[in-house]
């Protein structure tokens, strides 16, 4: 395929839930460009096994809803959810004994919000998309975020559950800071998801990592690095160490490898390659997950023991990622 420029139709399927997609492809004879008919299928991935939260963007995909409130539901799910401790309620603290989220979310006309560093909110992806729809920026951080969401009428909750509460006063112990390869520390829900209108939306949000110093942000909420998506093109996100996610513009890089042609299993081993390039001590852990306009989806990371969840019309699949250590 030369361009991937898309061009809508409004076509839907019998099952009322595929839509058909012209896309330019070469013609192998001729070699000029021609139009296909392409089927395009609703379909959610996200990083981890969390198949509560990909169920609930797929029955909103299923009703006809778009994939932007798809992405948003999902993962409200993870951060309502208190047993997992790495997203918004029940998330662990930061060194100091206080939770903050962190959480992105970008629709299909690359508009974007995002929050960093708040706290007493459950639903961090959800001020998020107030940043994004209802002020004219892109990020709000900290007090200002937490204000802001209180303005938008989200209520004040304490996010730090006994369990984490208890867990934090044992590692204050030792206070001994090393991230944990797969366990405990890393576990960002990112998703994506392309709607009956072959449109792409998609969200990212974290409680960070475990024991952080107080006011750390990692690459979550970072429009590029924890989450990108390009309509025209797919998306991707990341989970793992943020700090090696940012310092390669991670999901924004898998998006543009995409664009030049790459599959989206291909793109995230390459935005692997580029972070272990960097690191000779590969003692930490960073999966990326990513999909193209064509529903095609892909996933990679350093250590063994990271997984993603796909939904779509050929089931609801954990995938095992392959590893660059196996
Ligand atoms: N990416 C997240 C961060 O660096 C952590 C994680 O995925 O667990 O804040």
């Amino acid at each position: 395929m030369q361009r991937r420029k898309f061009l809508e139709v409004t076509s839907l399927s019998t099952a009322g839930i595929a839509t058909s997609t012209m896309i330019a492809c070469q013609d192998p004879k001729s070699g000029s460009e021609v139009a296909v008919q392409k089927e395009i299928n609703p379909i959610v991935i996200a990083t981890w096994d969390v198949p509560n939260a990909t169920s609930k963007a797929w029955s909103v995909l299923q009703n006809g809803g778009n994939s932007l409130d798809a992405v948003e539901q999902g993962v409200m799910i993870e951060e309502a959810d208190v047993n997992n401790q790495s997203v918004g309620k029940g998330g662990r603290p930061d060194r100091d004994g206080q939770v903050s989220c962190d959480a992105c979310i970008m629709d299909k006309a690359g508009n974007c919000g995002s929050v960093v560093y708040l706290q007493n909110v459950v639903h961090a992806i959800s001020v998020a998309r107030k940043v994004m729809e209802d002020t004219p920026h892109v990020m709000l951080a900290g007090n200002g975020a937490e204000l802001f969401a209180y303005e938008k009428g989200f209520p004040k909750e304490d996010l730090l559950i006994d369990k984490s509460k208890k867990e934090w006063e044992a590692w204050l112990e030792t206070k001994e800071y090393k991230p944990v390869i797969n366990i405990e520390n890393h576990d960002t829900i990112g998703m994506l998801a392309i709607d009956k209108n072959g449109d792409l939306s998609g969200a990212c949000t974290t409680s960070g990592m475990a024991y952080k110093l107080k006011g750390r942000v990692g690459d979550s909420p970072i429009i590029g690095a924890g989450l990108f998506v390009d309509n025209e093109i797919g998306g991707a996100t990341a989970t793992g160490v943020g700090e090696e996610v940012v310092k390669t513009v991670g999901s924004f890089l898998i998006v543009e490898l995409m664009r030049q042609g790459m599959s989206p299993q291909q793109a995230c081993e390459e935005g692997v390659r580029r972070i272990v390039a960097k690191n000779p001590e590969l003692d930490f852990q960073v999966g990326f997950i990513a999909i193209n306009k064509q529903g095609l989806t892909g996933g990679y990371c350093i250590q063994p023991g990271f997984t993603y969840r796909v939904y779509s019309p050929e089931g609801h699949i954990n995938h095992p990622s392959g590893s660059h250590i196996s």
